[in-house]
C-alpha cells in the first residue's frame, strides 16, 4: 500500500485586466460569459451563472443557468451552453468554455467552479472532439483561473469505450 498525490494545476490571473493582457481572445470569451449572466433565470438561488463557449469554427455560444420550481428540472449554465453548442454544431470541437456568476445576495469575488455533473459533461465534450477544452472561471470580479483541459478539474474521470 502507498499514498499517492495527484496534482492539478491552473493558471491564475489577478483579474480580468491581467488576463486580457495575456490572453485577449479568451478574455473576450469571458466577457461573453459575463453578458450571459444577464439572461439567467434564477429566482430561487439569486445566483446568476453565465457561460460562453468558443467553437473551432469561431462561433461563440452563450448560455446561462435556468432554474425551475421543481428544482432538478433546472440546468446549469455550463450544460445549457455545451448542449446548445453541440446541438447546433455537433461536429465542431469546443475550444474554450468561460464561466462566471453574479449574485443578488453577495459579491462573487472567487472563481465559480463547475459542479460535478457539468464536469462529467465536459469530459465527454472533450472526448467527442478528441482534444482538450480550455476552461476559464471567474466570479463577478476577482481572479481568473484557467484550466487547460477537464482532467485538471476532474481526475479519475468516468469514460466509456463505446463512444
Ligand atoms: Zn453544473
Amino acid at each position: 500500500m502507498k499514498k499517492q498525490q495527484f496534482i492539478s494545476d491552473c493558471t491564475v490571473y489577478e483579474d480580468e485586466k491581467e488576463f486580457a493582457a495575456h490572453e485577449a481572445v479568451d478574455a473576450d470569451l469571458l466577457l461573453e460569459a459575463h453578458k450571459a449572466t444577464l439572461n439567467s433565470y434564477a429566482p430561487y438561488s439569486k445566483f446568476h451563472v453565465g457561460a460562453a463557449a468558443r467553437l473551432a469554427n469561431g462561433v461563440i455560444v452563450r448560455g446561462n443557468n435556468i432554474e425551475n420550481a421543481a428544482y432538478p428540472s433546472g440546468l446549469c449554465a455550463e450544460r445549457v451552453t455545451l448542449f446548445a453548442a453541440q446541438a447546433q454544431y455537433p461536429d465542431v470541437p469546443v475550444e474554450a468554455l468561460a464561466i462566471t456568476a453574479r449574485s443578488e445576495i453577495t459579491e462573487v469575488t472567487e472563481p465559480v467552479a463547475p459542479c460535478g455533473a457539468c464536469r462529467q459533461v465536459m469530459v465527454e465534450t472533450e472526448q467527442r472532439s478528441g482534444r482538450p477544452m480550455r476552461i476559464i472561471c471567474q466570479g463577478h470580479t476577482g481572479p481568473v483561473f484557467v484550466f487547460d483541459g477537464i482532467e485538471t478539474l476532474m481526475p479519475f474521470i468516468f469514460l466509456t469505450k463505446f463512444v
